[in-house]
């Protein structure tokens, strides 16, 4: 689906239509704002900035934004219409510090402009000191409060930063600088974890993958496509792969983006070792690995049979297995610093009615992840996820009619995602900015209202 047919999905339409606006007002119908993405607005920061906060750390960040040329302030003053808010509160000890920083930002939230961006950047909590901890947790009820309060296309994150990392860090800026663009628009409600000072600046802003080579799995359509057009626009080589059956939407996008195509079940015996095979005889060595393929295969647990079960877990999960391990023993075809980046869901995080099999696949990639993190930190590389809620893909088109307009509308912006922001998340996560992100599993959902 392109991104204007799904900006004006049939509700949408409706809604923003004379009659439809009046009646959706009268009735309290959601009223889906236009969100803001690159295309439109491809300013790395959508400013004016307002940081907030008094501590060294809040100064470290305006000397940052200032010198990447952005308008930063320090206070609202008699600004009309506001970009950007970043709330510094690294150093607050006390649950009566929340109060000092944030309250100002109160008064201004009616001069957000649509669209608009509200990040904190704190600490998280470590079950040492209670006063501190208190403080520090109360940053993420608040801030998981106020994306359920934004409006006009407006998001609200955070970072959390560990302590012993500083806040000049290259994963600060890099999670700043994402969480602050159009590139983040289909997530809000989320914090991001830096947890070490690893990475590098990104010396150049419109090709920061420039000199990489990234492997897509599951590329020929969908968010898979999504995930490889970005990757390149961003400067990067691609491998692209998808199954046989697959070949000529894969060749047709291995063409537009002169990507090397390569045709595979990630399921087939011996997938991993094909692949390492395939890179060496191209002299290919992987900076990035996205892991993408994935199916679904819906049924209620009381009428789940072995044919629906098995595949999901194979495809969802134990593909990822097998390929990472094939490409980490093979020892010669990833680069120095290797980005793995995996889709999950947040089936896989709350669960959802008729997909155990998917949940359960989904929530071990959680796991993975974490795990492979820990184990790809001895050759400098990182591993993390991205957990996609309702976007608009052929899988999201196949759902009943009813369900799936009422999944559209069950997230804080009230509406579906595209595939683009999925790939937006990604592109992020496998930067040499994020390499202090390890294990993260990031939302893109617009803060799906699904609990654990
Ligand atoms: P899609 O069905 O449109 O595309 C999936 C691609 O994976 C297809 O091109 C398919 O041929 C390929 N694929 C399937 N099995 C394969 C195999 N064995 N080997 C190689 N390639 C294989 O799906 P999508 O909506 O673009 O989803 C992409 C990923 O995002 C999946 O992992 C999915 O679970 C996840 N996701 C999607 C949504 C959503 O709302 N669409 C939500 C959460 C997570």
């Amino acid at each position: 689906m392109t991104d204007t047919a799904a900006r004006t999905d049939t509700y949408t339409k409706f809604v923003r239509s004379a009659p439809g606006k009046l009646i959706a007002k009268q009735v309290g119908l959601p009223r889906p704002s236009t969100l803001p993405r690159r295309g439109d607005r491809p300013e790395p920061v959508l400013g004016p900035v307002v940081v907030l906060g008094d501590s060294a750390g809040a100064e470290q960040i305006t000397r940052d934004l200032l010198g990447q040329g952005i308008d930063v302030r320090r206070r609202f003053d008699e600004l009309r219409s506001v970009g950007s808010v970043v709330a510094v509160l690294d150093e607050i000890s006390t649950p009566a510090d929340l109060g000092r920083i944030l309250l100002p930002l109160s008064g201004a939230m009616r001069s957000l402009a649509p669209g608009a961006r509200v990040v904190t950047i704190s600490r998280p909590a470590r079950g040492e000191d209670p006063a501190r901890d208190a403080a520090r947790g109360g940053v993420e009820g608040f801030l998981r409060s106020l994306a359920h309060e934004m409006r006009g296309g407006a998001t609200a994150n955070g970072i959390l930063v560990r302590d012993g990392v500083d806040l000049d860090a290259p994963g600060v800026t890099g999670a700043l600088r994402f969480l602050l663009s159009a590139r983040s628009a289909f997530v809000t409600g989320q914090f991001l974890t830096v947890s070490t000072a690893d990475g590098s600046r990104t010396a150049d802003l419109a090709k920061p993958l420039a000199g990489r080579t990234a492997l897509v799995t599951g590329a020929a359509r969908g968010i898979g496509a999504a995930i490889a057009r970005t990757l390149a626009a961003d400067g990067a080589q691609l491998v692209v792969l998808d199954v046989p059956g697959a070949g000529t939407e894969l060749s047709r996008l291995a063409n537009d983006l002169r990507a090397v195509p390569v045709q595979l079940d990630v399921t087939s015996d011996g997938a991993g070792d094909r692949l390492v095979a395939f890179l060496r005889e191209r002299g290919l060595s992987l900076d990035i690995a996205v892991l993408n393929a994935g199916i679904t295969r819906d049924k209620l647990f009381a009428n789940m049979t072995p044919e629906r079960w098995v595949p999901v877990l194979a495809v969802n999960i134990s593909s990822q297995i097998t390929l990472t391990q094939a490409l980490i023993e093979a020892g010669d075809v990833l680069g120095d610093q290797p980005r793995v980046v995996s889709l999950a869901s947040t089936s896989g995080i709350a669960g959802n009615r008729g997909q155990t099999n998917y949940a359960a696949s989904k929530a071990g990639v959680i796991a993975f992840v974490g795990a492979l993190a820990a184990r790809l930190e001895s050759i400098g590389g990182t591993a993390n996820a991205v957990a996609p809620g309702f976007i608009e893909t052929e899988m999201t088109a196949k759902m009943p009619a009813l369900t799936r307009e009422v999944a559209r509308r069950l997230n804080s912006l009230q509406q579906g995602g595209l595939p683009v922001d999925v790939a937006e998340a990604i592109a992020f996560l496998a930067s040499d900015e994020a390499g202090g992100l390890r294990g993260e599993t990031l939302r893109v959902c617009g803060q799906n209202m699904v609990g654990k």
